[in-house]
């Protein structure tokens, strides 16, 4: 376990292996990568364990038999250079689903309705008062979102748009979706960015969609809309985003993830029109113990000769 991982989980993996919890919450070091892949034959990675080709390389042969990624996004393993050592490669899905569409719509709302302003002013003491024109945002029922990537979470958000604030949804994904709620596919992202008032980022990260969101995507917004990135940092071209949302391009945006995270740029921190959270779209201690107990899951059946749930 390349993190500490909530009781539960620690407790299950010790059931059925000889436990290793690497006490440290930071990423691991290229030498702490070779060491897990050289002494332990399954390793529960997770965001930030940067397992690059060049790290599988780095041997002819590792001990390590699979990596239980501990999250549905595996874009920090090269899974190809995996599977040529020898590894296979399990996530999460599912698990995280619910948890990370709520997080959306917490930066939906508190974008449209700029409650991040507003709690900055009642806090440094500068609130003089309830007004009828004070901090007027965008009212969400009868507007549209847009989703980019309408998989799992990208389908829970439109779902929780459509159905609790009485949004339209429209979606641009690589294949149609049959859904049990009205949605208009779009075929061009730059056509679905035009028709939306907020436009919400769901699509896995990776090279394939590095920077899809970048300052074409952002000019063809309305000047009033919303971007929301609950996905990967570098799906946004974050420098692109900064002069959009300084130059009143469009109108405000709400990330839990950023291109070069744990990095915020100061220029997104001093702006009003940003909402910023810390990457806490499964932060939650009921969700974090199901996305491990998930991946112990995976190592057992792996270990038991079986095909695990959720290769990827
Ligand atoms: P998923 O079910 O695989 O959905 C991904 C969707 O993206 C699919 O609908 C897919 O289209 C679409 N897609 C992929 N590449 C695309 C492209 N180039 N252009 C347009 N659409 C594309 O995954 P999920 O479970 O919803 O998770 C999505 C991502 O959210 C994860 O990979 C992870 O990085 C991120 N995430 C973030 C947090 C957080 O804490 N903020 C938490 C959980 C997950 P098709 O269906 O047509 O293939």
């Amino acid at each position: 376990m390349t993190r500490p991982l909530p009781d539960t989980v620690q407790a299950a993996a010790r059931e059925m292996f000889d436990l290793t919890v690497r006490p440290m919450t930071s990423p691991l070091t290229v030498e702490e990568m070779r060491t897990a892949l050289s002494d332990y034959d399954g390793v529960i990675p997770t965001l930030g364990d940067l397992f690059s080709e060049e790290i599988f390389l780095a041997e002819d042969t590792w001990r390590c038999r699979i990596l239980a990624n501990f999250g549905v996004g595996y874009n920090h393993i090269d899974v190809a250079a995996a599977q040529r050592a020898g590894m296979v490669v399990t996530n999460t899905p599912g698990a995280v689903t619910d948890a990370t569409a709520d997080v959306a719509l917490t930066l939906i709302l508190m974008s449209a309705r700029r409650a991040g302003e507003g709690e900055r002013l009642v806090r440094a003491g500068q609130w003089d008062g309830w007004h009828p024109t004070q901090l007027l945002g965008m009212h969400l029922g009868g507007k549209t979102v847009g989703i980019v990537g309408m998989g799992r979470i990208g389908q829970a958000i439109a779902r929780r748009c459509h159905l609790g604030f009485g949004m339209q949804v429209a979606y641009h994904s690589r294949s149609a979706k049959s859904l049990d709620f009205p949605a208009e596919q779009k075929t061009g992202l730059l056509e679905l960015a035009a028709a939306v008032d907020v436009l919400v980022v769901a699509v896995p990260g990776g090279d394939e969609t590095h920077h899809l969101i970048n300052a074409e995507v952002l000019d063809a917004m309305p000047a009033h809309a919303h971007l929301i990135n609950i996905a990967r940092g570098n799906v946004v071209e974050e420098a692109a985003l900064v002069r959009a949302l300084s130059s009143g391009q469009i109108g405000g945006a709400g990330l839990d993830v950023y291109e070069f995270e744990p990095a915020v740029p100061d220029s997104l921190c001093a702006m009003e029109n940003v909402v910023l959270l810390p990457h806490i779209g499964t932060a939650a201690l009921e969700v974090r113990e199901d996305m491990g107990l998930m991946s112990v899951r995976n190592l057992q059946a792996f270990f038991a000769g079986e095909a695990p749930p959720n290769l990827v």
